[in-house]
């Protein structure tokens, strides 16, 4: 639709200023009137005479100075806005977020409880059912099995959940089982019981809330006390495994790709770094069928394993893992009666999902999504995205994909029933199979999140986001096809970068990108070793990054880097990448990290069609004149 995304953002030059402030004064009145209205023959507290008293003069001159003083500070911010920004992962800003943002602060809901957020709260568990239509889940609150999302400060506390999650749900048949509770039919040992999986986890959950719901109230309270008492939560890790002999902390499988977060999330949780085990990759996708070798060696081994983690758009190459195929091998797994819970870490990817959907909800065929497109999506990346509703739980950023504001992560578990295990208070009986009955029941997020106090106006963002753009191709799809459109035009102007600067460096791609994140690798042709191949790429990067001590207006544009390690390469992918940028196998006391430039292509004017001019070409020029300068 011709204009719509032109509508989207403040943009690059400002250009929708008055659009903006129209919006920020005119619910900035709206606010006032709302205070007035509260009980208007309350008189005014604050007298009309007081800003003519000195002190309030006072005060009014010193914050304007402190304001003046941050304002002029902030100039040398990141120009995250501009289309000559590719640096990490951010752009500028959706316009109907940052008003509903703005238009809420004054407000200050807190999302912990309805009693501190009464409208707030509801539009948060409404972005967590717009989230999961978009991965596919199930997202009518009135089905029993209903997905349930909620927003977190980031991806980071987000993947901490999924594990807080995925432990509880594997730790909980071992305690029904110790508790002895009655009637249901319950795993044979704490084996079967551990490993029992999430889908059945979850329905033993589910029997036994049932089963409690038909007892008397004084028999509620002492069985319910009686199986929390046995709960991992309650006993936590050393307790609960010394009285479960035949069990052993579970392993978590990420891939060797995976965010740093996924160590802090093991730090915190007591099972430890050692507990994270890396799942090989190739290509900078995790190898699917190593990971089915590591899940037969767990099982053969008795080692349990609490979930794999599957990541869609990777921090360093946005490369996409086959989320299908780690499904595969956890069902088999299942059948086997080895089960765990899948994750699927789309912190940066998470919002593609919505070029796969259709309005109505239901999925776009690889032909439909692709059309437009040079080779996005490849049919491994649409079976991915295509499966993420088989998965646990997910992770998506708002404020990365979603042009949202920072303190806007998002966690999605599939099975709602599931969170009660978290909750803070032992209510985890869930009865109402209704919309108003689901709603009232997160009402009270905070006994969920790990999060206390949380900003309801990051809610009403996303909420409002999501309503204005909807999370299909129609809507936010047509931003995130700017943005692949823009990666796949990227990706060729690269190659010919290779060829421009061949009597002086060698360039390669080091790997296909899946999505909208492209690295570059350099090295100058007068040295063959990796470690002056990095010294290079910091030189060429020192130009491209933010540096408070030289005007803003003397970067041209900004980009990261990110070091490539050799060691964790196959032997093609080693191979290949050290052969096309002519460079020696590393011996054995060299540097093996290889630094490489890191291209994040999400700002929708990249190609500036109004103008004719296209960013991405302005950008390969001054790179080729940066690696003559430095290489010559
Ligand atoms: C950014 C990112 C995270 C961490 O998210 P924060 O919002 O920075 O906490 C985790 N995983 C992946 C794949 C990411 O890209």
């Amino acid at each position: 639709m011709g204009g719509m995304v032109d509508a989207c953002f403040l943009g690059p030059y400002g250009e929708n200023d008055a659009l903006l402030e129209k919006l920020v004064v005119e619910f900035l009145r709206d606010h006032v009137y709302w205070r007035r209205n509260f009980h208007p023959a309350d008189p005014p507290a604050i007298p009309t005479s007081a800003a003519g008293q000195p002190g309030y003069r006072q005060l009014e001159a010193r914050m304007r100075r402190e304001l003046h003083q941050l304002s002029a500070a902030l100039k040398q911010s990141v120009p995250f806005h501009s289309p000559r920004y590719l640096g990490h992962m951010v752009s500028d800003l959706l316009l109907p977020g940052l008003a509903a943002q703005i238009l809420t602060l004054p407000y200050n809901p807190n999302n912990v409880s309805e009693d501190a957020a009464p409208v707030t709260v509801d539009l948060e568990v409404q972005v967590g059912l717009q989230l999961a239509r978009m991965l596919g889940y199930v997202h009518d609150p009135a089905a029993p099995d209903c997905a349930f999302g909620h927003l977190t400060s980031g991806g980071t506390s987000a993947n901490l959940q999924a594990l807080r999650l995925a432990l509880a749900l594997k730790a909980f048949p071992v305690a029904l089982r110790a508790a002895q509770v009655p009637d249901i039919a319950l795993p044979d040992d704490d084996v079967a019981a551990f490993n029992l999986g999430s889908t059945d986890a979850v329905a033993l959950l589910q029997s036994w809330n049932e089963w409690l719901g038909a007892q008397l109230p004084a028999q509620q309270r002492r069985w319910r006390e009686r199986v929390q008492a046995q709960r991992l939560e309650q006993r936590g890790l050393a307790a609960f495994f010394d009285v479960h002999p035949s069990l052993r902390p579970p392993l978590v499988l990420a891939p060797a790709t995976a965010h740093y977060s996924w160590s802090k999330g093991m730090k915190l949780l007591g099972l430890g770094r050692d507990m994270l085990q890396a799942i090989p990759q190739r290509g900078m996708r995790l190898d699917a069928d190593a990971l089915a070798d590591m899940v037969e060696a767990c099982r053969n081994s008795g080692q349990p394993v609490l979930m794999t983690v599957g990541v869609l758009g990777t921090t360093e190459y946005g490369s996409i893992d086959p989320v299908d195929r780690i499904c595969d091998v956890r069902d088999a797994a299942q059948a086997s009666d080895f089960g765990f819970g899948v994750h699927v870490d789309a912190a940066w990817g998470g919002y593609l999902a919505a070029l796969f959907r259709n309005p109505d909800g239901s999925l776009r065929a690889r032909g439909e999504v692709a059309a437009g497109f040079q080779s996005f999506p490849s049919p491994a990346v649409h079976a991915a995205f295509a499966a993420l509703g088989r998965c646990d739980s997910v992770t998506v950023d708002p404020h990365k994909l979603g042009y949202l504001p920072y303190g806007a992560g998002a966690f999605v578990c599939r099975d709602h029933r599931a969170m009660g295990l978290l909750a803070e208070s032992a209510d985890y009986v869930f009865h109402s199979q209704s919309p108003a009955g689901y709603l009232a029941h997160y009402r009270n997020l905070g006994l969920y999140t790990l999060e206390g106090s949380k900003p309801g106006a990051a809610a009403a963002a996303a909420y409002v986001t999501h309503k204005v753009l909807p999370l299909d191709h129609t809507g936010f799809g047509v931003l995130q096809r700017h943005s692949i459109a823009a990666a796949e035009a990227f990706v060729a102007r690269a190659r010919h970068l290779v060829a421009d600067v061949g009597d002086v460096a060698h360039a390669c791609i080091p790997f296909e990108p899946d999505s909208n994140l492209v690295c570059v690798a350099i090295a100058p042709r007068r040295s063959r070793t990796v470690a002056a191949a990095s010294t290079f790429v910091r030189k060429l990067h020192d130009g491209l990054r933010s540096d408070p001590r030289r005007p803003l207006q003397t970067h041209e544009f900004f980009g990261s880097v990110t070091t490539l390690h050799l060691d964790g390469l196959d032997s093609d992918d080693r191979e290949r990448i050290l052969g096309e940028l002519g460079l020696d196998e590393p011996g054995a006391d060299d540097e093996t990290g290889l630094v490489v430039l890191r291209h994040t292509l999400m700002n929708p004017y990249l190609i500036d069609h109004e103008n004719g001019i296209s960013y991405i070409d302005l950008y390969f020029e001054y790179l080729e004149d940066r690696i003559r300068a430095l290489a010559g």
